[in-house]
């Protein structure tokens, strides 16, 4: 057994000085890359925030790296640039990063040239091919599943064979319900939630808030956690994400989240803003 020892002091007057500490508190002139919530920090509702627009022409005209990051996985970052330009809000497509975009690299990276059933739409199917994927229903390494509005239960029911013959199961995105004009619209997780009680199996699921949404974000416009901030709408999926990645964290209340939501929370923004408007006073 380990002797005990008792820790000794040491009596030397000429103790060298502990190393100064790290100061935590990052200010929007400390940050260099910039990586931001769509839905309720940029727009909503199709419309855009007070504010954005002019965030996202300053980043651009100060050559700012900075990603625009969304779960939804159905839209190309080049249909969602248009679809974003015709609601009033210019962001290139190059400074859109889906949950598509950063499944596809993550099966790059795991398995090079994968074999991959997929349930999506063009902005997973595009985005898988254009990593190499091979994209197929005769023995997948993986079954991959991202949002769609048609749903088909023959493409379900395929995923769910393949799966319980062995191929490896991932979403692209967790949440349960996506908006529509009309009400809510089952999203990603709710039809992985089928999947899984069919075969036991529950996916890996890429997007917010598992931080691996955010790594693949920052590898892409080659940022680093120290000065990089995440923007957003929402403590349990933004805010908790950007934290865990090492992230400073600004919560907008223009979304989601409001005041005293937050300290109903067990972690804390950096910086709490009522909407990105108030950030442009701070670059
Ligand atoms: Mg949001």
């Amino acid at each position: 057994m380990a002797e005990i020892v008792a820790p000794t002091t040491d009596a030397s007057p000429a103790a060298p000085a502990p190393a100064p500490t790290k100061v935590a508190y990052r200010s929007g002139q400390d940050i260099e890359c910039w990586l931001t919530d769509m839905d309720g920090v940029l727009v909503h509702e199709n419309h855009p925030i007070p504010g954005a627009p002019e965030l996202i022409q300053r980043w651009v005209d100060t050559s700012r790296r900075f990603l625009v990051l969304t779960n939804n996985s159905i839209f190309t970052p080049r249909d969602l640039a248009a679809r974003l330009r015709s609601s009033g809000l210019s962001i290139p497509e190059e400074n859109i990063w889906t949950s598509a975009l950063a499944t596809a690299v993550f099966i790059k990276d795991q398995m090079p040239g994968a074999r991959v059933y997929c349930i999506g739409e063009a902005g997973l199917t595009t985005a898988l091919h254009e990593a190499g994927m091979i994209l197929t229903d005769q023995d997948p390494d993986y079954v991959v599943l991202g949002e769609t509005r048609t749903y088909s239960f023959n493409a379900i029911t395929t995923a769910i064979r393949l799966i319980v013959g062995g191929a490896r199961f991932i979403a692209t995105n967790p949440d349960a319900t996506g908006p529509s004009k009309e009400g809510v619209l089952p999203a990603t997780g709710a039809i992985a939630a089928l999947i899984t009680k069919a075969t036991g199996r529950e996916p890996y699921t890429i997007g917010k808030p598992n931080p691996m949404m955010f790594r693949s974000a920052m590898n892409q416009i080659d940022a680093h956690s120290e000065t990089t901030a995440m923007i957003g709408d929402r403590m349990d999926t933004d805010i908790v994400a950007g934290m865990e990645a090492g992230l400073h964290t600004v919560l907008v209340l223009s979304g989601i989240t409001q005041q005293d939501d937050i300290a109903t929370y067990p972690f804390r923004p950096n910086q709490v803003l009522n909407s990105v408007q108030d950030l442009l006073k701070q670059l």
